[in-house]
């Protein structure tokens, strides 16, 4: 017999992170969804953020862009 407990409160998807272990918020990048950190702040708030990987590709989105509609000035 196998029976899961529902578990509750906690409503973030980390797991092995107990929601008693001080005041801490999590980074997340707000492209891919990865964690990115956590730092000290409200417990359960989820800061958003652009991990490294993410800015690169970006960057070099808004560049093109930018390119292009300058182009289509001309
Ligand atoms: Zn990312």
């Amino acid at each position: 017999m196998s029976q899961e407990k529902p578990t509750g409160a906690s409503s973030l998807p980390i797991p092995g992170v107990e929601e008693d272990n001080g005041e801490l918020m999590y980074v997340r990048c707000s492209l891919c969804g990865e964690w990115l950190d956590s730092k000290p702040g409200r417990v359960n708030w989820i800061s958003h953020g652009v991990c490294p990987v993410c800015y690169v590709k970006e960057v070099a989105r808004i560049e093109l862009f930018l390119e292009e509609r300058r182009k289509a000035k001309m």
